[in-house]
């Protein structure tokens, strides 16, 4: 096993023999169609492990650290492995972490408003906890049926909801973490308010599995809006509905969902995905939300006003749940049914202030036709974060050239609008070389230091968000 960049260890008996101990025997696999399982996540990157453990307790998982630095073998945290940008990948082998069998709601507490669960917990089972309070914790994450917790934290995920909900990262007011010299420590507090200290909580939030792994995560959790309106508006140009987006934000009225479809998802939707659409340049998806139906529906026509002031050509809106349904569906259903048209895509999430999102897409557009490749983009235009969604075929040379060209440009173009390369999806293998368009050399230094200090021999998912080490 290279560690580092340190020599080679072998994952050898005594060491398999020392993780059984700590795990127990059916906590620990090393059979080929478990590791070929843990190879991979929903990146386009793959690389077999040499074995992987399901502790149950920070205890087990502190025990692991220990050995791992003692034998100097990569350790690579785990949850459901949806992650995006290859987070979860064992780029160097070594040994996955998965702490999905770690999967209880310890305690929720409507009172003190916050929710603690360990990181296995999935995010639809914890909502439908939650929801039987009244209470619900956003983010939201388009893969919230399986994916855990503890890879929401520590990718900082968000989903629909952003703009006006916020990220994950708003909502973790405490975690438990193990070091990777096998400390375990406790960050952040669990009162409403806090100013004590540096903010380590926030330090782990986002740094997908190199600093620690989170073994227990307080999250503030807010009471659940009971009445929604849904919209949908069709517009002639891409440029105007965009421009409208910009004007809704600046309105004052924040919707729950703010959604921007351009002409090809519209195309990819009639096409493929039999729905009955119109035959225009762009769609927005529209939701708000309140604790009476006056208020949704009070917001809903502000943004319906707007929409016509712009030049809306057509706008529905639905109030039965099956007229819901079909619009959800639209904006669900465009990623997987763009992606059948070419065997392989890359699905970016950049990100730029909400003033800029018209730029964004009609650079990011000239740039994939410049190209020449199939896509389409869709996203959360209200909070300024969209996904292209380019389709290629990787079995040819020069698509996989240049579709590395292209993201690389998607990315310097994002940045000149003083954008983020990732909205939500994180850095993980994907986006590591391009850290340096986003952040300053003393910023990148600083977190250089913040990971000498905490893994000073790099045991802790090596590899990954690897700029400079
Ligand atoms: C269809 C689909 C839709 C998606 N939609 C969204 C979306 O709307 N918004 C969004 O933000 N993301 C989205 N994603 C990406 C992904 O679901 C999120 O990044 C999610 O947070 C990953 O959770 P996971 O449990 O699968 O983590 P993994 O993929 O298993 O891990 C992700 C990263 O977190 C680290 N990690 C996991 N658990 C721990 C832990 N306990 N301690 C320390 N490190 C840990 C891993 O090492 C890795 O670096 C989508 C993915 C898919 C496939």
């Amino acid at each position: 096993l290279k560690c580092g960049g340190r020599k080679d260890v072998e994952l050898n008996r005594n060491i398999t023999q020392a993780l059984i101990e700590i795990v127990g025997p059916v906590n620990f696999s090393d059979s080929l169609i478990d590791l070929v399982s843990y190879s991979y996540d929903a990146s386009d990157h793959d690389r077999r492990p040499e074995a992987a453990v399901w502790p149950q307790s920070a205890e087990q998982v502190s025990r692991i650290l220990s050995l791992a630095n003692e034998r100097l073998f990569p350790v690579i945290p785990r949850g459901a492995g949806t992650g995006l940008a290859g987070g979860a990948v064992p780029i160097l082998g070594g040994l996955v972490l998965d702490l999905c069998r770690m999967n209880r709601i310890l305690d929720i507490s409507t009172a003190d408003r916050l929710v603690v669960v360990q990181p296995g917990v999935v995010y639809a089972h914890l909502e439908k906890e939650l929801s039987r309070h009244g209470f619900f914790f956003p983010p939201d994450p388009a893969s919230g049926k399986v994916c855990t917790i503890g890879g929401n934290a520590a990718t900082n995920a968000s989903g629909l909801r952003g703009a006006k909900y916020g990220t994950t990262q708003d909502y973790v007011k405490q975690l438990e973490v193990v070091l990777p010299d096998g400390k375990i420590m406790r960050t952040g507090s669990r009162c409403l308010k806090s100013a004590s200290g540096y903010n380590l909580t926030g330090l782990f939030v986002g740094s997908e599995g190199t600093l620690a792994v989170i073994t227990e995560i307080t999250l503030k959790i807010i009471p659940k809006p009971t009445s929604y309106r849904t919209g949908l508006a069709f517009f002639d140009s891409l440029e105007t509905a965009s421009q409208t987006v910009v004007q809704v934000i600046q309105s004052g009225i924040v919707p729950s969902i703010l959604e921007l479809l351009d002409d090809n998802s519209i195309k990819v939707l009639r096409q493929y995905g039999n729905m009955t659409l119109p035959d225009a340049r762009a769609m927005i998806l529209v939701e708000t939300d309140g604790f009476t139906q006056a208020e949704a529906s009070y917001q809903m026509e502000r943004v319906t006003e707007l929409f016509r002031k712009h030049g809306a050509v057509d706008i529905q809106t639905a109030v039965t749940s099956k007229g819901v349904e079909e619009l959800w569906r639209a904006r669900k259903s465009v990623g997987s049914i763009a992606g059948r048209l070419r065997p392989n895509n890359v699905s970016e999430d950049v990100t730029v202030p909400v003033s800029k999102v018209p730029q964004l897409l009609s650079k990011i557009t000239a740039v994939i036709q410049k190209y020449g490749f199939p896509f389409v983009i869709f996203g959360h235009a209200g909070d300024g974060n969209l996904h292209p969604k380019i389709m290629y075929d990787r079995s040819d040379a020069e698509q996989k050239r240049n579709i590395k060209s292209m993201v690389a440009e998607i990315f310097e173009l994002t940045c000149a609008l003083g954008g983020t390369i990732t909205g939500e999806h994180g850095v993980g293998l994907e986006k590591a070389p391009f850290m340096k368009l986003e952040h300053d050399e003393a910023a990148l230094q600083t977190m250089l230091s913040f990971k000498k200090i905490l893994d000073p021999n790099n045991i802790l998912n090596p590899g990954k968000m690897d700029f400079h080490y």
